[in-house]
């Protein structure tokens, strides 16, 4: 322990301020989004089996939509450029921008250089859950995604339906590569309809039931060509355990939807981040 100094309570009062002020990010014009995406027809759907992930794709302009179906369940969600797999999604940057929990008008943001929105959050049908009396909330960007290490670590155990594990097999049979040439594209998540948090006494990521119930739904425009993989984790609704088969796990499904021709004439997708790579050199 340390001995505080005698100003300790006035150096704790300092208010804090927002590390980034988010209000010149380019705002997403989500009147032209609903108005295409109440002219779209369905493309494709995919349903994700328990304990198990499934890839998709969704081209710019299209929308993705992920559902509840059977039981409440917790989904891991990877997404690539489709052209690159090298730019990906960056969890830790869209924290940063957004907040711990992403909902309605708020933007999925990839890896460096390119820093630009991949998809934007078009509709959450738990955009009413808000902030709990835990401090928790719903698809969340702090958590990674369950995996085989963390489980052999703390427990010993060698289990295969992780979300790593899972988002591994699928990106392997998406691509036609072996499992050891797919896993190193497998990065951090959107943790979708999980429910998390930070206890106040020990900063501790927390999870709890998920009030995510069938028929719910987020939703996404895809700025960019998307290569999606979502895992059903094996947590299920991630009220107790993940790493096992013990929790009840649902199907999760997936769906594309294209906006008719002419519908998005005012929009462009967004260019990869203005910087000039230089470095300063
Ligand atoms: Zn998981």
């Amino acid at each position: 322990m340390t001995n505080a100094p005698a100003d300790a309570a006035a150096r704790r009062a300092v208010p804090p301020v927002i590390c980034y002020p988010n209000d010149t990010l380019p705002v997403p014009d989500l009147a032209l989004y609903a108005a295409a995406r109440a002219s779209t027809t369905k493309v494709s759907e995919v349903l994700v089996p328990a304990r198990e992930a499934a890839c998709f794709r969704a081209e710019a302009g299209q929308f993705f939509r992920i559902t509840s179906v059977d039981g409440p369940q917790v989904g891991d969600l990877n997404l690539w450029n489709a052209h690159d797999l090298t730019e990906r999604f960056y969890s830790g940057k869209t924290r940063a921008l957004h907040g711990t929990h992403v909902t309605t008008g708020e933007r999925l943001w990839s890896s460096f250089p390119h820093l630009r929105p991949m998809a934007t959050i078009t509709g959450d049908s738990l955009g009413w859950y808000g902030i709990d009396a835990f401090g928790g909330s719903v698809h969340d960007v702090i958590g990674t995604r369950c995996d085989p290490y963390t489980g052999n670590l703390l427990s010993g155990v060698q289990y295969h339906h992780c979300c790593h594990s899972n988002l591994t097999r699928a990106l392997a049979d998406e691509l036609g590569v072996a499992l050891a040439e797919a896993e190193p594209h497998i990065h951090d998540v959107l943790n979708v309809f999980m429910c998390t948090g930070f206890t106040r006494d020990t900063g501790q990521y927390f999870m709890k039931a998920s009030p995510v119930r069938p028929g719910d739904y987020l939703e996404f425009f895809a700025e960019i060509d998307i290569l999606g993989c979502l895992s059903a984790c094996p947590g299920g609704d991630c009220s107790s355990e993940h790493t096992s088969d013990t929790a009840a796990c649902y199907p999760m499904l997936v769906e594309v939807f294209a906006p008719a021709p002419g519908t998005l004439n005012s929009w462009q997708s967004p260019a990869r981040n203005g910087y000039n790579g230089s470095h300063g050199r």
